[in-house]
């Protein structure tokens, strides 16, 4: 069984849009209790690498290999460490299913949620390798257009999905985003 029954969410955005391969490397932010970590080392195998980062401890797997590290994704700190544990190589596909906790008062959780996830697109434009995929949680609301415009910005391909899975907390939309653009490097002519 899955450690949150989130896992079947990103199980369908998979089966939609074709996140992971054999040999992948894949960073999961906000990952804890580590169902989408368990989906995601199930796909790249033994021959890829998955870390998942998270506020709350994510206790060890026993038949995955995962690295996780114990952080505030908004502190530079917590970046570090993940950089660290990336390399030179960069990353495959990066993941987030962070949400803030909710205070129940819409404008503020939906701002809270648009501050983590673009926490999350950051991370995704520094540490994906060109080509690379980017999944993120988002609360809708009056920021999610900007945000999703950003976003579409970098990437060739860009589709907002409301997974079956999580029909019960309607306000949520996952933004799958395919293919990280990679600017040319300027040659100053
Ligand atoms: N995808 C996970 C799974 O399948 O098990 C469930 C993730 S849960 C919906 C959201 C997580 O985001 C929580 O565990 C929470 O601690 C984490 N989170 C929220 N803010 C964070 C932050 N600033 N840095 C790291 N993790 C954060």
């Amino acid at each position: 069984g899955y450690r949150a029954r989130s896992a079947y969410k990103l199980k369908q955005l998979d089966e939609e849009a074709d996140l992971f391969d054999s040999g992948d490397t894949v960073v999961d932010l906000g990952a804890a209790p580590g169902g989408w970590l368990q989906i995601a080392a199930e796909e790249v195998g033994e021959s890829g690498t998955v870390v998942g980062v998270d506020l709350q401890r994510i206790d060890d797997f026993d038949d995955h290999d995962v690295e996780t590290i114990r952080g505030d994704m908004t502190q530079e700190r917590t970046r570090h460490y993940l950089r660290e544990a990336i390399g030179e190589r960069g990353a495959d596909v990066v993941i987030s299913d962070m949400a803030p906790n909710m205070t129940g008062e819409y404008s503020l959780d939906h701002a809270r949620s648009v501050h983590l996830a673009r926490q999350a697109f950051d991370v995704a434009e520094e540490l994906l390798a060109p080509g690379g995929d980017f999944v993120v949680k988002v609360f809708q609301g009056e920021d999610l257009d900007a945000f999703r415009e950003d976003v579409r910005d970098e990437f060739q391909y860009l589709r907002t999905v409301s997974p079956p899975a999580s029909r019960d907390s309607s306000s949520e939309v996952y933004l799958v985003a395919k293919g990280l653009i990679t600017a040319p490097v300027e040659t100053g002519d």
